[in-house]
């Protein structure tokens, strides 16, 4: 799905309160009940179906009849929606630009802080695909209902957030992270393209040392990354590598940990042998090669992703399969062709200091849908 700037329209305040609660209320259900929505939401004069029409028709919300009630679920529309509002009061996104990525479980874009800074969006996407095979596993909620895509999303934003922090802190190179809320995590802008788009490497046996060593420390560190392939290695003038996309990662301890460091390493050598055609009978094995020195499983935990949230995630993963995202075989016949980020407007926000009240410009969040670029004002 499309971040759709339009909905990034102005919502008038209690728009954004009947919103809020339908989010508030999809915590405990998966269609959250009108009148649960008029309690929640508790506007003054009513007017509750008004609001909710609006949002509707906005498709921040849908509208579901199921056999028992008829009520509303919040879409990814509206999920964006508040994350983006929430992201803007901050002034780590002020605007939208171009999207540069698509992935299967997430949505790429280049935006702006209010600085000016480029920085990337990403959102998360969980269950873009289908989530019935995870609603009839009946611990994955623990008790919830509900919730699904939208709170997988969001621990998926939690898990990256907090790895790429600490990553970041031990010297691996990957972005800086920036923020993080609901189902978006905003980082640094690496300048640099995926390894896939690179057609040739000056030194193809540098870069393939360099990127087995990263397997290696990471695993040191207690850490798979469990996706590393062409897809998440950026490479940046003059050949250095940066990691990306880390919902996946895994623990040494993990009870298939010797599988996704296997497959993790098979994924290189694999692809430097198709596509740069080399070969090395140098690669890590998971038994001799991995002694784990510390323990930054154990410290993604005390950095905002607790132990619950860690297993609600893994048990989505393990049923579904993490690093889905492998190298196809048609690695010769390629586009490098794919948009650089050619988002210009970025700093042209001709609405800043919008007059009203404070709450009003709070209720704001306003898309100049003219350009490439919105610019979301707070
Ligand atoms: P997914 O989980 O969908 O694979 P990724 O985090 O791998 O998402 O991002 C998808 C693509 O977006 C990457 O292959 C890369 O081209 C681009 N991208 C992601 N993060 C950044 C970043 N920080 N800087 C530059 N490009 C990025
Ligand atoms: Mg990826």
């Amino acid at each position: 799905m499309k971040l759709n700037v339009k909905m990034l329209r102005y919502l008038s305040a209690e728009d954004f309160r009947v919103l809020t609660a339908v989010e508030m209320g999809s915590k405990n259900h998966e269609v959250v009940p009108l009148p649960i929505i008029v309690q929640i939401a508790n506007l003054r004069h009513g007017g509750v179906q008004k609001c909710i029409a609006e949002l509707a028709r906005r498709d921040l919300v849908a509208k579901v009849i199921n056999t028992k009630y008829e009520g509303y679920r919040l879409t990814y529309g509206g999920y964006d929606y508040l994350a983006l509002k929430t992201l803007s009061k901050r002034g780590s996104v002020v605007s939208v630009g171009n999207q540069i990525g698509v992935g299967k479980e997430s949505d790429i874009y280049v935006v702006a802080d209010a600085e000016g800074n480029q920085r990337v969006l990403k959102i998360h996407r969980l269950g873009r695909t289908s989530f019935r095979t995870v609603k009839n596993n009946r611990d994955y909620m623990q008790g919830r209902k509900s919730a699904s895509w939208l709170y997988m999303s969001r621990l998926s934003a939690i898990k990256e957030m907090a790895f790429m922090k600490v990553l970041k802190e031990h010297q691996f190179p990957v972005p800086t992270p920036v923020d993080q809320n609901r189902h978006c995590v905003v980082m640094e802008l690496v300048d640099a393209f995926p390894l896939r788009q690179i057609r040739e490497v000056g030194k193809p046996g540098r870069l393939y040392s360099e990127l087995m060593n990263m397997i290696v420390r990471l695993a040191q560190y207690g850490l798979i990354h469990g996706d590393f392939n062409e897809f998440n290695i950026l490479i940046k003038e003059p050949g250095i590598p940066i990691l990306i996309d880390f919902p996946q990662m895994v623990s040494t301890s993990h009870a298939n940990a010797e599988y996704y460091f296997n497959r993790d390493v098979e994924c290189i050598r694999l692809y430097f042998r198709r596509r740069f055609h080399y070969e090395s009978a140098l690669y890590p094995r998971f038994t001799t090669d991995t002694n784990r020195e510390f323990n930054l499983d154990v410290q993604v935990a005390a950095s905002g992703f607790n132990p619950k949230q860690q297993k609600v995630l893994e048990e989505y993963l393990d049923e579904h399969g993490r690093g889905d995202q492998q190298s196809d075989d048609d690695v010769s016949n390629d586009t490098d062709s794919e948009s650089e980020s050619d988002d210009t407007d970025l700093s042209d926000s001709e609405n800043e200091g919008n007059s009203g009240s404070e709450e009003k410009a709070e209720e704001n969040v306003e898309a100049n849908t003219s350009t490439n670029a919105s610019v979301l004002s707070t």
